[in-house]
């Protein structure tokens, strides 16, 4: 979501004279769109800001700051940077840079929604994608679950739709000029079109839209959308997606827990029952469809025996990825206020057992992989010398010996030569053109 924003803030500043530079050093205006999921990333906006207010004593520099801010950060922040402001006042930014030292202001607490006022003026806003081949469009802004654990709804503000057909008009755009994946942004992309409800279309409606429109345009596209919610994945949606080639065959899907009461007070609002049937869906729909999921551990009271049961879920669910956090307390969420009473280690120790358990299902998956050959993006060079990254349209990574820079931002066929837990090495078969189906 960070990403898609900065493709918009970037535009702003273009369209108002500035060039942007990948190095703070040269820059006379420095922004952070910062996320508040993790305190890491708030304690890197710290340190940044500290040494960019100290080159203030040698040099012309502006600062501003926007995205997922929580409120005790949003004071802090109003006395270290110059600007702050939310999304939604982006095309104000210019303005306010002119008279710098203006901030807006976040009317938390007060019982109305500020954070979505002018949020569709913000969707209009044109973005310079950072990628030729692969484009972020947000299709949704905020979140209505109150997971216990999240401030995302004090952050983002409540669940907002934007328009199916602005949706529909920047994919065809993005196609016609060659994109080649495009990923549905929202914090609860299934939820799309429910606060609308009978103006607006549903989600498994737009994805049959995209299908019709990958149909019809007859370009190799893959469509992914992040994150889906498990309450509200019906079958209809991986009907739809089984239906369309254009919908690409890898599935998100936060389980969070494998503990129907770590679920509960997580307020995830969804059980095993649920998540399983949905898995169990896919498998048999669209068997050849990844699955990747979010997990926390160590989350407020999770004993071993609950524990144990997100290792079992892992087991059963053989997921291709996980991103697995250990559970730190976010101010504003609802379990700030609960004893974070899993010692540091213990929660290390289960985070480490889960890698394994993912790491020992992934190799079995890999494996089975080699002697096949697969479609990939390629997406830039690879960390191994002389070769370079794709992604399948599972998302799995494959590497592969080759210098030629020219196979960036196209399909090809890599044959799968080894396996490793988390990446799979190949030879480039033939270059060809985007197919059509
Ligand atoms: S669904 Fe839960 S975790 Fe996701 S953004 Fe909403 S509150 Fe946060």
């Amino acid at each position: 979501m960070n990403l898609s924003d900065s493709e918009r803030v970037i535009s702003v500043l273009n369209e108002a004279g500035y060039i942007y530079t990948d190095n703070e050093d040269e820059a006379g205006l420095i922004g952070i769109l910062v996320c508040s999921v993790r305190q890491k990333a708030i304690d890197k906006v710290y340190s940044r800001i500290h040494k960019w207010n100290k080159w203030k004593n040698s040099k012309n520099l502006i600062t501003f700051i926007s995205g997922c801010i929580l409120p005790d950060d949003h004071e802090k922040f109003l006395k270290l940077f110059d600007i702050t402001f939310q999304m939604k006042d982006l095309s104000k930014l210019p303005e306010m840079i002119s008279n710098y030292g203006i901030t807006t202001s976040v009317h938390l607490k007060t019982g109305i929604d500020p954070y979505n006022e002018n949020i569709e003026q913000f969707w209009e806003l044109k973005p310079s994608y950072q990628s030729e081949f692969e484009a972020f469009i947000p299709i949704q802004n905020g979140c209505d679950k109150f997971c216990s654990f999240c401030a995302v709804p004090y952050t983002r503000g409540r669940e907002v739709s934007r328009p199916s057909k602005d949706i529909l008009d920047e994919i065809a755009l993005l196609v016609s000029q060659g994109f080649k994946t495009i990923t549905l942004l929202g914090q609860n992309v299934n939820s799309y079109g429910l606060d609308k409800k009978g103006e607006e279309i549903t989600f498994p409606e737009l994805l049959g839209q995209i299908g019709e429109m990958g149909n019809r345009l007859k370009k190799e596209l893959w469509v992914y959308f992040t994150s889906p919610h498990p309450r509200d994945m019906t079958d209809e949606v991986i009907d739809i997606m089984a239906q369309y080639p254009v919908l690409a065959k890898q599935i998100h899907l936060p389980v969070q827990s494998g503990d129907d009461n770590v679920l509960t007070r997580m307020n995830r609002k969804h059980n095993m029952e649920k998540y399983r049937h949905i898995v169990q869906y896919i498998r048999k729909i669209i068997p050849q469809a990844t699955l990747f999921t979010d997990i926390i551990v160590g989350f407020t009271g999770e004993t071993e025996e609950q524990f144990e049961n997100t290792r079992r879920a892992m087991e059963e669910f053989k997921f291709n990825m996980s991103y697995t956090a250990m559970y730190s307390p976010r101010p504003g969420a609802t379990s700030h206020r609960w004893d974070d009473d899993i010692p540091h280690d213990e929660k290390k120790r289960r985070l480490h057992i889960l890698t394994e358990e993912l790491r020992k299902h992934n190799i079995l998956y890999n494996k089975q992989m080699v002697g096949k050959t697969v479609r990939v993006l390629v997406r830039g060079a690879d960390r191994k010398e002389d070769f370079l990254s794709a992604l399948t349209e599972g998302k799995l990574i494959v590497r592969f010996p080759s210098e030629n820079k020219n196979l960036i931002g196209q399909f090809v066929d890599i044959k799968i030569v080894s396996a490793s837990d988390f990446s799979l090495e190949g030879e480039f078969g033939k270059e060809t053109e985007s197919v059509k189906f």
